[in-house]
């Protein structure tokens, strides 16, 4: 039988008031991948990656991540690490501070993966996170999402906050962390190619509906034959 899938929708609709922000997508992600979710402003991304965390709850139709539906619940948080786009931090904490207290609220937590990956990236344990830069920002949330030791990581946008040069080594290397983690991952873009690279499964949104959704590899090769036809012709 398939391994439990990632993320699996059936009609899932999402509106805010009249605004629809997600309409009956259908969606289903086998286990073990990494997800990339790439579309233009306002297409749904944020949406969908609040739902799969439980933040949202869907209008009508069905999601399940990780074979359960999605709840704002603690069994549901400690199995899903989210890093939200602006990942709000205590500024007045130290970054000593926010592993503390990771250590507090989560049963699970890995302070010896916390560390590695604190002095690993560079970042001062007894700084104020107020005085983090963006990206330093960024690398303190992924740590306290990862010290979960979740089984899958959900990324809104985690380049955002940085300049193009420094993009894609963050992903390369965020990528490898995520691998070494043994987990899923499902990270969003308004570029394809900041994480066609990194991604072995696709999903574009658009207009608050799926486009197109594979395999890369799949998509990829449905693309050459399409050249080699146009070619022959
Ligand atoms: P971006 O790349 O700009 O972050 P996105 O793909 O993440 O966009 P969403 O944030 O999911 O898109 O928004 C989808 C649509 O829903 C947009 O039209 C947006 O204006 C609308 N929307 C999002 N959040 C709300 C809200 N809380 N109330 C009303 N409308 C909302």
């Amino acid at each position: 039988e398939d391994p439990i899938p990632v993320l699996q929708a059936e009609g899932l609709t999402k509106r805010y008031g009249r605004r629809v922000a997600l309409s009956e997508v259908d969606l289903r992600v086998p286990a073990g991948r990494v997800v990339g979710l790439v579309g233009p402003n306002g297409a749904g991304k944020t949406t969908l990656l609040n739902l799969a965390c439980g933040l949202l709850e869907p209008t009508s139709g069905s999601l399940r991540v990780l074979g359960s539906r999605p709840a704002a619940s603690a069994a549901h948080l400690a199995r899903v690490g989210f890093v939200a786009q602006n990942t709000p931090v205590y500024p007045s904490f130290s970054v000593a501070d926010h592993l503390r207290l990771g250590a507090r609220l989560n049963p699970c937590w890995d302070q010896d993966l916390a560390e590695r990956r604190i002095s690993r990236v560079g970042l001062n344990p007894g700084q104020k996170a107020g005085r983090l830069s963006g990206g330093q920002r960024a690398q303190l949330a992924l740590t306290i999402a990862a010290a979960k030791r979740p089984e899958l990581l959900i990324f809104d946008e985690p380049a955002a906050a940085l300049d193009p040069l420094a993009r894609e080594g963050f992903l390369v290397n965020l990528m490898e962390f995520v691998a070494d983690l043994g987990a899923s991952a499902v990270l969003s873009s308004h570029l394809l190619g900041d994480i066609e690279q990194i991604c072995d499964y696709l999903i574009v949104l658009c207009e608050a509906r799926v486009q197109i959704a594979g395999e890369v590899e799949e998509l990829l090769a449905g693309h050459r034959r399409l050249v080699a036809r146009r070619e022959e012709l």
